[in-house]
């Protein structure tokens, strides 16, 4: 008999963590599994912002998906997904272009039985003008290292030539004062290290439209990490939008400019793009596929769709790794009985267990139900545990602790 296909499109947060753990569910004699991505690398999306200012790297922290593959079963189909034909059943692939521009694999088809989309999401740049040509994203590993290395051009430019290099950070939710606490970090140390004043020769900026840095946490804590942004030296503009980006400046919502020679645009979220007729089915305003309590896509027996590109009817939840990481170990566990149709599968509950963001060395803040604050050691240690029992649950226990082992090594070594 044929083996039924269940494709997973995306191995971020939601993919991987559905297939580690739906590879232990299923009987392989009737089922084969296979993971489509365009990277060949998973990332922990929450550390691109250390990949950005170069904290971080992706030998260090890039996990291969082809390793993964044996190690868990599963197939590997490296590709942009382009095209979901839900009538053919079908998903085409945008050919394979490596960072030569040559062309490694054409364009290809995928055929599934079951579809599981987990593509994730990119930064919204709500049309503003200009940021599709002059803005970077950090929303992707390859777009965070581009910055990064731009970034170390223009301070080695600026620190030879006395100049002052200006960094614009759109948007303080937690990716920007996250990107904003790790740059001011790496300034300093290469400072400290080296005969180099670099931290006198940058100048960051992050701007909010809102009236306080970290809009979406509680009070207590943006209030925290604005006092960490001005004893770091980061300048923060409230109540102001940015209406235009140009080559070297900023246009704000008052007319004024600001010098801008890299704006790193953070605001809000759009579920990644996918043509073909899927994308005629219903969408959230910021393009997410709908589903029901249980993850189906609406109308879609054989598709379900998580993570940042899926929002529940009727009960939408946040775009964040904590969401994205339940929702694939609920999907795993009810998978089965979901495509067999069998009834009464108890619908997902969110558990929220708080809000942590971390200011690269100067400080983690996090609140929990309602009035609960940590900072600190105890915060940090919170905001890292997802992501090492991430990494556990992916490499097995062994190969976990070995690789938290080898990271603080090396960032006791530096
Ligand atoms: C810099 C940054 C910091 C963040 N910090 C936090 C935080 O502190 N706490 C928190 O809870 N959340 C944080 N988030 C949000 C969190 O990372 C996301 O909510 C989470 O990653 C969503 O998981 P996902 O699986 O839906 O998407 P992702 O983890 O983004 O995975 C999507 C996957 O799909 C692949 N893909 C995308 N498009 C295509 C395509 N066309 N074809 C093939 N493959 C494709 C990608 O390569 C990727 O592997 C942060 C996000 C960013 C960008």
């Amino acid at each position: 008999m044929k083996k039924k296909q269940i494709v997973v499109l995306g191995g971020g947060i939601a993919g991987i963590e559905f297939l580690v753990r739906i590879t232990k569910r299923i009987d392989h004699s009737k089922y084969e599994l296979c993971l489509v991505d365009k990277n060949e690398f998973h990332t922990w999306k929450p550390m691109l912002h250390t990949f950005a200012a170069g904290s971080a790297s992706l030998q260090e922290q890039g996990m291969s998906f082809l390793i993964q593959a044996k190690r868990h079963n599963f197939t590997f189909q490296p590709g942009e997904v382009s095209e979901i034909n839900t009538e053919k059943k079908e998903i085409i692939l945008a050919p394979y272009i490596d960072q030569h521009d040559d062309e490694i694999l054409p364009q290809r088809s995928v055929k599934y039985d079951y579809l599981v989309m987990a593509l994730g999401s990119k930064a919204n740049d709500f049309n503003t003008k200009g940021v599709d040509e002059f803005a970077y994203t950090i929303d992707d590993v390859g777009y965070a290292l581009e910055f990064y290395e731009d970034l170390k051009k223009y301070i080695m430019q600026s620190t030879i030539l006395h100049t002052k290099h200006h960094v614009v950070i759109v948007g303080a939710g937690a990716t920007g004062v996250e990107l904003a606490g790790e740059i001011a970090q790496t300034l300093q140390q290469a400072s400290q290290y080296t005969d180099h004043d670099f931290d006198k020769h940058i100048d960051l900026t992050i701007i909010q439209s809102g009236d306080r840095v970290l809009p979406g946490f509680k009070r207590k804590i943006s209030k925290s990490v604005q006092q960490t942004m001005d004893n770091i030296g980061v300048n923060t503009l409230l109540s102001t939008r940015v209406v235009e980006v140009t080559k070297d400046h900023v246009v704000l919502d008052s007319g004024k400019t600001l010098p801008a020679d890299q704006v790193v645009w953070t605001t809000g979220i759009k579920a990644t793009d996918v043509t073909g007729d899927i994308a005629k089915t219903e969408r959230s305003k910021n393009a997410q596929f709908i589903t029901n309590e249980q993850f189906r896509l609406l109308n879609h027996e054989d598709i379900f769709v998580i993570g940042d590109c899926s929002s529940r009817q009727n009960a939408p939840l946040a775009p964040t790794a904590q969401v994205a990481r339940q929702q694939a170990i609920y999907l795993s566990a009810n998978f089965m009985n979901l495509i067999n149709k069998v009834p009464h599968i108890p619908p997902f509950v969110y558990k929220d267990y708080g809000s942590l963001v971390s200011v690269g060395r100067y400080g983690s803040f996090g609140s929990f139900g309602a009035n609960a604050h940590i900072k600190g050691v105890l915060a940090h240690l919170a905001h890292v545990f997802l992501y090492r029992s991430h990494q556990i649950n992916i490499l097995g226990a062994f190969k976990g602790i070995c690789a938290i082992c080898a990271d603080f090594l090396r960032s006791f070594s530096r």
